[in-house]
């Protein structure tokens, strides 16, 4: 039996996530304003500085600190 179900087609549908940081006053994660890709984010060096909504003060945003989270998807509903 062949089993060629799970083939990659390398065709994955690119999710935008949100990069967010931790305030270090807070410890609370915070969302940088900036949205892209899984791949965008692998391949993108921060550098800059971002408000925070948290703590009204300024947080570098770089690599190290930073992640993405990828929204729930939400099929043609936009709760305003
Ligand atoms: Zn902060």
């Amino acid at each position: 039996m062949s089993s060629e179900g799970a083939s990659s087609s390398s065709f994955e549908k690119r999710r935008i996530g949100q990069v967010l940081i931790t305030c270090p006053v807070t410890s609370e994660a915070i969302y940088t304003g900036v949205d892209m890709d899984s791949q965008e984010f692998e391949h993108t060096a921060f550098n800059m500085t971002v408000k925070c909504v948290r703590c009204g003060d300024q947080h570098d945003l770089n690599k190290t600190g930073a992640w993405l989270r990828h929204r729930p998807v939400n099929p043609s509903s936009s709760p305003v």
